[in-house]
């Protein structure tokens, strides 16, 4: 069964004491054990405090981008080795806004989930479509060609080590989300091409899906056939619409 996981993107929000005061209210609503996997991801600078409040807790916190290298000349980067002192156990690679503003490529997502996967870290892999490639019905191939170079070399002995999220582009903070029905569609033409890929193991990988996912829109996305969670952006910035959201997850399961 794979176990629902629910992701905060705060992109480049929160200072330290915003972070700290949302965490004390997550952990006042999500029960000690939560059905679901929670995993807050904020911005470098609030890492470390996010982990004093997090550890010994059942929510995770991950990286929203590090680089692969140890050190090195990399003015005004993160790399994963620093990220990894403050405990996290995932890292965002190839969101989107990486590959628009800053110029990431496959091959560079490629040797982040590498670097990732061989710190025994989870790396959340976005791969989505533009808007003109699904207009122009090359959202697969475009998805596929990101599948393909990210995961060039990666052997896959554990599904739970890999999360996977399809995130098309133009959904991405506008407030349109996909129709559940094409996100279904794309989960469940992911799940053939990692079974394929990696054997019956891959098929258990999660998908997720994330584009405008909100409370009031979570369940119909989070109990499609496919979908074991989301990656959530602008309603991850508040906890009680964050918990609702992961909430949405366990309802969407439920027959
Ligand atoms: C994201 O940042 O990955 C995202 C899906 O953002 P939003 O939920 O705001 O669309």
């Amino acid at each position: 069964m794979r176990r629902p996981v629910v992701v905060a993107n705060w992109k480049m929000h929160k200072s330290v004491q915003d972070a700290e005061r949302f965490l004390r209210r997550l952990l006042e609503l999500a029960p000690q054990r939560p059905q679901v996997e929670l995993v807050v991801c904020p911005s470098a600078t609030a890492l470390q405090a996010v982990g004093r409040v997090l550890a010994g807790t059942k929510i995770a916190w991950g990286a929203q981008s590090a680089r692969p290298e140890p050190e090195g000349a990399f003015t005004g980067e993160v790399s994963l080795t620093q990220v990894i002192e403050h405990g996290v156990t995932h890292m965002i690679c190839g969101h989107s806004e990486r590959r628009a503003l800053f110029g990431e490529d496959n091959r560079l997502i490629a040797r982040k989930v590498e670097a990732t996967l061989s710190a025994g870290l989870v790396p959340i892999l976005c791969v989505g479509e533009t808007l003109d490639q699904r207009r122009h019905g090359e959202a697969w191939s475009m998805v596929e060609e990101q599948l393909v170079v990210a995961l060039h070399g990666v052997e896959l002995e554990d599904p739970s080590r890999l999360v996977l999220a399809y995130e098309p582009v133009w959904a991405i903070g506008t407030g349109v989300a996909a129709q559940p029905d094409d996100a279904q569609d794309m989960a469940a033409r992911l799940r053939r091409w990692l079974g394929e890929r990696f054997g019956a193991g891959g098929g258990e990988v999660r998908i997720q899906y994330g584009g405008s996912v909100k409370p009031e829109n979570a369940r119909a996305f989070l109990g499609l056939a496919d979908v074991d969670g989301a990656l959530v952006g602008g309603a991850s910035l508040d906890p009680d619409s964050f918990w609702k959201i992961a909430q949405g997850a366990v309802a969407g399961r439920q027959p």
